[in-house]
């Protein structure tokens, strides 16, 4: 068996992965990156599986389904997220001049899809299990020519408001090769609970002088997370009646799909009859329609565009105003980036200078370098192979794991003989 890193090597984003024996040639997700060109990765798979919706594990669907009718592997809730995503691709492509993709590319990935957590290929068998992360996010087990492979995909370990996290223990045990994301591999995170209260903190600070404030999020998982979270807090009497709004029509799409698959949620989600139908949070379809002080969630998660880099435009100038960034990683060329850490960012428009306050407050759907450890010491495998991280974490992440089993972190194109 061969396992040959195509994407997501000492960075994120792009993650594809291949595992290949004499009889079958798979793929594990098959991403792209966000404002480069789309990878041109291998098409020659058997089947493609995919670990969840977020455009960096699916984005190159599209050229896969272009011309050729693949087979792609993942949850139901998975597709749905992942063509609604694909469509908006298009477009903003579209929008740029890009006339690459259609409409019909995207549809040609559901009409591809199979839902199954099992799948038996020519000597192979292919197992999915949850994964916490994002909702339909899975764990993949491979298991051919004796040999048994597991891909953790993105995970996370801890529970959330909405989503149970990954239980370890439940993990396949010894396989001969680990691949695992990296994104926190040397980062230790305070517990949740502790970065939960500074963010209901900082709504409150923000509140009461009267300061907006902006959240920018993607539009699955992470938006209906947040907005539960504050509709929640509202709802409990633990913050007042706020403004505050979500703007994004995909995610307000998502929010049907979420009702929809409601079981793939903690139990108090499954009590609810449409758990995402918020009664403190309102959608709005243009910015114009808020009234302020407010506090937004928006699109983009890494304010490139949309509503976030609006709303960033215009409430950077006030020093009452704060922008909260749940995300822990921001790629180097993010507006958020350079707001966060040298005070301004550009825009075709020109340069903006920073007033307002930017605070980040890491309530991650990854795991951190702690419950890395913990996994790779449940699981014990022979090789691990380390992915979906910068080289930086991923090395830090190979100190501490050096003595429980041989680390690789491979370079793109590098092949692994297993
Ligand atoms: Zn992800």
């Amino acid at each position: 068996m061969k396992i040959e890193v195509h994407g997501g090597a000492r960075e994120v984003g792009g993650s594809c992965i291949a595992v290949e024996t004499d009889s079958c040639k798979i793929a594990l997700d098959y991403g792209t990156k966000l404002e480069v060109e789309m990878p041109k990765l291998p098409k020659d798979f058997d089947a493609v599986v995919i670990s969840h919706a977020h455009l960096d594990h699916t984005g190159s669907l599209l050229r896969l389904c272009k011309n050729n009718n693949p087979t792609i592997v993942g949850a139901d809730i998975t597709r749905d997220v992942t063509v609604d995503l694909l469509h908006d691709m298009v477009k903003i492509q579209n929008e740029k001049g890009n006339l690459d993709f259609n409409d019909s590319h995207a549809e040609k990935v559901s009409a591809c899809w199979w839902s199954r957590d099992s799948v038996a290929m020519p000597g192979m068998s292919i197992q999915l299990q949850p994964a916490g992360h994002v909702a339909g996010a899975k764990i993949t087990t491979v298991q051919a020519e004796g040999k048994k492979v597991v891909y953790t995909g993105d995970f996370c370990v801890h529970d959330t408001e909405i989503l149970q996290g990954l239980r370890l223990e439940t993990l396949p045990k010894k396989p001969d090769v680990l691949i695992t994301e990296s994104t926190y591999g040397g980062k230790v995170r305070p517990p949740r609970k502790e970065l939960v209260k500074q963010f209901i903190a900082q709504l409150e600070l923000t509140m009461d002088r009267c300061g907006n404030v902006l959240i920018p999020t993607f539009a699955f998982h992470r938006s209906q997370e947040m907005a539960k979270r504050i509709d929640t807090a509202i709802q409990n009497g633990i913050l007042p009646k706020y403004h505050v709004y979500t703007i994004s029509n995909i995610a307000q799409r998502i929010n049907g799909y979420f009702n929809y698959h409601k079981q793939l949620f903690t139990k108090e989600i499954k009590a609810q009859k449409h758990p995402f139908n918020y009664r403190h949070v309102k959608h709005l379809y243009r910015t114009t329609q808020i009234e302020t002080p407010a506090v937004v969630i928006c699109t983009s998660g890494f304010g490139h565009a949309g509503a976030s880099l609006r709303l960033l435009q215009e409430w950077c100038d006030d020093k009452d105003n704060a922008v909260i960034l749940t995300s822990g990683y921001l790629p180097p060329d993010s507006p958020l980036k350079t707001a966060k850490e040298e005070g301004f960012f550009k825009t075709e428009d020109g340069t903006y200078d920073v007033k307002a306050e930017v605070k980040q407050i890491e309530l991650s759907g990854h795991a951190d370098q702690t419950e890395l450890v913990k996994m790779v010491s449940k699981v014990k495998p022979k090789r691990t192979v380390l992915v979906h991280g910068d080289l930086e974490q991923a090395e830090l992440l190979a100190e501490k794991i050096g003595e429980l089993t041989d680390v690789c972190i491979p370079q793109k194109g590098e092949v692994i003989d297993v």
